[in-house]
């Protein structure tokens, strides 16, 4: 499923062979208890708080710039703890060194755990850098603030529920903007360490899925589910969106794109990528991306409950299904 690179010359990259790196021991969700039979609370869509998502991205598009390697990602970075733990979420940052075109580098991906009753692990994924080079006042309000605000507020939702059988990691990636062109070295850089992790410890066949949010917050909120990803996943997307009754928000879309489910993908893990790629002055436009328009007053609350109450859709037919 990651071959096929179809893209228009702004668009990203995917990335055909992956990178094999030096082993680091991933030691995040080390839990192997048995499952507990019994009925396990269902996750309430409706409780999803639209505002306080929408203040959330807020906060971190406020911290700009924040691309990979600059004192505004290690901010950002910390911020992002400091809420997951808010949020009542145990939360940590693993900070590794990558290459880069530009030298090694040091990442910071940043974490929540909600320790699971059984077996089984479910990601929750956004990206928090914001795209290097860019001229103020870009913030990165959609691409990258939008999915962290609803993977913060997801956070807040999803802590009281200690007893779910898989165990859940929301993540939030440092560098998935590539500096020059997508490439071995170039982005991706969270995600691919983190899939190299799960592989190094055997942890790649518990997980049941890779949620990965990406651009979710325009106000013409029309998700673009790529090409490559897994087919299952993209089914349970689609019933999720019937459910909330905005089936006709979702499409899959005509092109694979480059993103930080790929890692995951390429590992043979299941992954979904709900990304908004029409993000634009005009409907099938995407003229705001990498832009100075990607900025607060082109996103909303409305389309961060949007993808909020379907992910929580989703996670309780996968939570359910195992
Ligand atoms: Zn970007």
């Amino acid at each position: 499923m990651v071959e096929a690179m179809r893209f228009p010359c702004r668009s990203k990259f995917l990335p055909a062979v992956l990178p094999i790196l030096s082993a680091v021991l991933f030691t995040a969700c080390s839990a192997e208890q048995s499952v507990r039979p019994g009925a396990t609370q269902s996750l309430q869509p409706a409780l999803f708080d639209s505002e306080r998502a929408l203040r959330e991205a807020a906060d971190l598009a406020a911290l700009y710039p924040r691309d990979a390697g600059t004192p505004g990602a290690e901010q950002a970075a910390l911020h992002l703890r400091d809420r997951l733990q808010a949020a009542g979420l145990e939360a940590f940052i693993d900070s590794f060194p990558d290459p880069t075109p530009t030298g090694t580098q040091t990442f910071h991906n940043v974490f929540g755990r909600l320790p699971g009753q059984g077996r089984g692990l479910l990601l929750l994924a956004s990206h928090y850098d914001s795209k290097s080079g860019m001229e103020p006042p870009f913030c990165g309000a959609n691409d990258s603030a939008s999915s962290s605000g609803v993977l913060l507020e997801l956070a807040r939702l999803l802590a009281p529920h200690t007893n779910l059988p898989p165990e859940i990691l929301l993540v939030f990636f440092d560098g998935e903007e590539c500096l020059r062109y997508y490439s071995e070295h170039d982005g991706l850089h969270g995600s691919r360490h983190l899939a190299r992790q799960l592989v190094e410890n055997g942890k790649q066949n518990d997980v049941q899925a890779v949620i990965l949010l990406d651009m979710v917050g325009d106000k013409d909120y029309n998700i673009t589910i790529p090409q490559n990803t897994t087919p299952s996943l993209a089914h349970i997307a689609l019933d999720a969106a019937q459910a909330e009754g905005i089936r006709s928000s979702f499409s899959l879309y005509r092109y694979a794109m480059g993103d930080d489910h790929v890692p995951f993908l390429a590992a043979g893990m299941p992954a979904i990528n709900l990304i908004d790629f029409e993000f634009g002055s005009a409907p099938g436009r995407n003229d705001y991306w990498h832009t100075p328009d990607d900025n607060m007053a082109h996103i909303s609350a409305e389309s961060l409950g949007k993808t909020g109450r379907v992910v929580l859709h989703m996670l309780n037919t996968l939570i359910h299904s195992k």
